[in-house]
């Protein structure tokens, strides 16, 4: 890429084009080739720029913003950021309603970013008033010439996906993909992504990531909301307690489900073996690889893409720090390497 040697107009300039960069070391038990779409290479740090730029330019063409008026939107803290992001550049003012599951250093990250953040209570149903969907839609209503991103239940948030990270990954493999995994929480990534690479190959094989504690998996398989599959679980932006529209399950095959367990020690192999350091959710994505290489999934000619949504250093006072990991129980006893570096 001529990335190097240009000079951009904005920050904006940045987003997508992110690099599809070969996992060479933590798939070595594995049959075939694994590529990681590597979305910490957007300015604001995660796939989510993506979303942010696209739904506000289609607002912005349609005549809905004008500079001055005000973003709103629920969020665990990436899709802020990259609105927070968007609004400096273009104008706007933004205001976040974020759940408290978020870590404390995303959320003064947010408003470093200039956004307005409210912190709502995580374990409360999502029509609960103190929820941060119905603050973010009172905030909405109460606000005039607001816009509400909305993004669990915005066609668009799919279709950026569709217009970006689909044909980046199809170019960059040259159509030779067979396998996408990615993780699901809007489910835009994956369904917008997956729509454009099945137009391409219908025989393209989608598999989505589901958190333990969420119901998405189970909808996929039975088109039933069962209540029963949902507890509180630590990963961030992965699975969920609803069903979002955003999601289109009819492109995705199948849904791997991880623990918050394994996928957090992934993350950190990751780390260690591949120099990349990624987020919590790119750890559940890989996660769920080795799961499905426990099943034989895959056959030795396989070229498997798996998205990496965001940066690692959002999570320096989560699975990055020892001390977070003993007190959620993820280090075993024997485990001399961790005890370490724990002060007691
Ligand atoms: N990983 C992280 C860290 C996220 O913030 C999100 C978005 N909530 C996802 C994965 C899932 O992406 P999507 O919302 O497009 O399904």
């Amino acid at each position: 890429m001529g990335r190097k040697n240009q000079v951009f107009d904005n920050v904006l300039d940045l987003v997508g084009n992110t690099p599809l960069i070969r996992l060479n070391t933590i798939t070595k038990p594995f049959k075939g080739n694994y590529y990681a779409k590597v979305e910490a290479f957007n300015p604001g740090h995660s796939s989510k720029d993506r979303i942010a730029l696209y739904i506000i330019e289609q607002a912005e063409k349609q005549g809905i913003i004008k500079p001055g008026d005000t973003i709103i939107e629920t969020t665990s803290g990436n899709t802020g950021f990259s609105i927070a992001m968007v609004s400096i550049i273009k104008g706007y003012n933004c205001i976040l309603a974020v759940s408290s599951k978020s870590s404390l250093d995303k959320i003064d990250m947010l408003k470093t970013m200039g956004a307005k953040v409210y912190v709502c209570p995580a374990h409360v149903s999502a029509d609960d008033p103190r929820s941060y969907y119905e603050v973010a839609k009172r905030l909405h209503q109460e606000i005039k010439g607001s816009v509400y991103i909305n993004q669990y239940f915005n066609q668009l948030n799919i279709d950026a996906h569709y217009a970006s990270t689909g044909p980046e990954i199809w170019k960059q493999t040259e159509g030779k993909i067979t396998h996408l995994v990615a993780c699901s929480g809007t489910g835009g990534t994956i369904s917008g992504t997956a729509k454009y690479l099945k137009e391409q190959n219908p025989n393209i094989k989608v598999i989505g990531v589901d958190a333990y504690g969420s119901v998405i998996k189970k909808y996929h398989e039975t088109r039933e909301f069962d209540e029963k599959e949902i507890y509180p679980y630590r990963i961030e932006g992965l699975g969920k307690n609803l069903i979002p529209t955003a999601t289109e399950f009819d492109v995705i095959d199948e849904f791997v489900k991880v623990t918050d367990e394994e996928s957090a020690h992934t993350a950190r192999e990751i780390a260690k073996t591949e120099g990349l350091f990624v987020g919590y959710t790119s750890g559940a994505a890989m996660q769920a690889i080795k799961q499905l290489n426990e099943e034989g999934a895959f056959e030795k000619d396989a070229n498997v893409v798996v998205v990496f949504p965001d940066h690692g250093s959002r999570y320096m006072s989560k699975i990055y720090s020892d001390k977070w990991m003993n007190e959620q129980g993820f280090f075993d006893s024997i485990n001399e390497e961790a005890l370490e570096s724990i002060e007691f």
